[in-house]
């Protein structure tokens, strides 16, 4: 039996895993990958001597997905955690304090936001659940809108805008309430009378568990256990261009035929591949759009007094080009003990993908003088290094569980084919592991049905 996986990216990489977990040393799992190396926009680079993610860098750590995966390939002495320190808001030239008590920056008080926002907001936002609210239940409507029409756009431009373009790369306007914050789409369809209720309702209980979690050596050490776990060939450098259902199973150009296919691209290669087997699901992939990121870290003097912050985001509307930074040695205890101090800064947002075109030279500099803007220190690199990602995460706009729920049906009575990726039920790296494990389940399923 011979199974392609198209992409390998974390979700492919996991489907590969799991498949060989359930289906044993016979099969013949083939993982096509178009670029020379596998993890997708996960990547260990080095600065000043010693592994850097130069991507993600860690992962929600209240999912059991990552830790688990982790337990598996005997990495759990790879886990670390953060030192537990504040971000900061970089808003009207000056930083503050991230609001506490939000759910993505939307605020469940006025009182977190005092100092961020001026007073008016304050009382718009202290008077909302004065206010009756309008929601149809099942509705859409991208973030901004809804947060700003209740709260005011000083907490869209000042909260929700940093947190969201960190996670997606995006901006309120472009990203949708029920995909982006389905728990408080949950409030809202249930009737909350008010933003500020559905918040309280939607918001985490409170809990001492660490959030965040990550690994010591990067994820490249998950990268290198998982592929060696999955015992696929691994094609590198080999693009998937088209699959197509034949009266037995599969055939993948330029693989030839399988007996099953993941799918574990980018939604709009998604979209490419299945254009002839699967046209419902192709079109709905094709809306979903992506954004493109760059990221420059720079290697400081150990003893650069950055702030006692794990990073500073910056709000919408600032005149700096970074969008956030993360102060990598304050963040995490593991890399405060090396010889440097680390920062990443990340450029680029939904719209505006013009610092891809910049020179590394360019980057560097632009990251240089805004992290020097907002910390105000004299900033000299002693090394850095820049990475591009284009297209690098999928927008969830409005609309967005619509359309993954459209692809999901369509392919459903496809047998042996599943996908898997960021584009379906969550960006992050947890979600992506699940989305991996869920489409070979589907493989294996449908492979014990057709008695192969
Ligand atoms: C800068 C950045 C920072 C992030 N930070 C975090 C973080 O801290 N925590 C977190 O949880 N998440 C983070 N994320 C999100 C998370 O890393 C990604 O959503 C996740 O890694 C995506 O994995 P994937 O396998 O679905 O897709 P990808 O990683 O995009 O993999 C898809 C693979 O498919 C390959 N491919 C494309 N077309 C073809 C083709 N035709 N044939 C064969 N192969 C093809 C690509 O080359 C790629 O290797 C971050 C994302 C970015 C961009």
């Amino acid at each position: 039996m011979r199974i392609a996986v198209i992409g390998g990216g974390i979700s492919g990489l996991v489907a590969a895993y799991r498949l060989r977990q359930k289906l044993g040393d016979e099969v013949d799992i083939v993982v096509l990958e178009q670029s020379e190396r596998v993890g997708g926009v996960l990547r260990t680079g080095e600065l000043a001597g010693e592994p850097l993610d130069l991507g993600a860098e860690a992962f929600v750590g209240r999912r059991p997905e990552v830790i688990e995966l982790m337990g598996e390939l005997g990495l759990d002495d790879q886990l670390v955690r953060p030192a537990g320190k504040r971000p900061l808001v970089w808003a009207q030239g000056a930083p503050h304090p991230l609001p506490g008590r939000t759910l993505m920056g939307i605020p469940s008080d006025a009182e977190s936001l005092r100092g961020l926002v001026d007073d008016a907001t304050l009382t718009q936002v202290a008077t909302e659940p004065e206010r009756s609210l309008s929601w149809e239940p099942g509705a859409d409507v991208d973030v901004q809108t809804l947060v700003g029409e209740r709260f005011g756009r000083q907490v869209v431009e000042r909260s929700v805008d940093p947190l969201l373009g960190g996670v997606y790369a995006g901006i309120s306007a472009g990203i949708g309430v029920r995909a982006a914050l389905p728990t408080l789409a949950t409030a809202l369809d249930r009737g909350a009378t008010s933003l500020t209720e559905a918040v309280r309702e939607a918001m985490p209980a409170p809990s001492t568990a660490p959030v965040f979690g990550g690994l010591r050596d990067g994820y490249g050490a998950l990268l290198t256990a998982l592929t060696a776990a999955a015992g696929a060939r691994v094609v590198t450098s080999m693009a998937g261009t088209r699959v197509a259902r034949t009266p037995r199973g599969w055939v993948v150009d330029p693989l030839g035929a399988v007996d099953a296919v993941v799918l574990a691209t980018p939604a709009p290669v998604i979209a490419r591949l299945l254009h002839y087997a699967a046209p419902v699901a192709a079109e709905a992939a094709a809306g979903i759009e992506l954004s493109s990121s760059a990221l420059v870290a720079l290697a400081l003097p150990r003893d650069t007094a950055l702030p006692d912050n794990s990073g500073i985001l910056v709000a919408t509307g600032e005149p700096l080009r970074a969008k956030a930074f993360t102060l990598s040695s304050r963040k995490w205890p593991h890399l405060a003990e090396r010889d440097v101090a680390l920062v990443r800064a990340s450029f680029g947002r939904f719209g505006d993908e013009s610092p891809l075109t910049w020179s590394d030279d360019e980057l560097i500099a632009a990251a240089v003088a805004d992290l020097s803007t907002v910390t105000g220190l004299p900033i000299t690199p002693l090394e850095a290094v820049v990475q591009r990602w284009p297209g690098g995460l999928p927008q969830y706009a409005p609309g967005h569980t619509e359309r993954v729920a459209t692809l999901e049906s369509a392919i459903a009575p496809l047998d042996g084919l599943a996908v898997a990726g960021a584009y379906l039920h969550g960006v992050g790296v947890p979600a992506c592991v699940a989305a991996g494990t869920a489409a070979a389940d589907r493989i294996v399923t449908s492979l014990g049905t057709r008695g192969v």
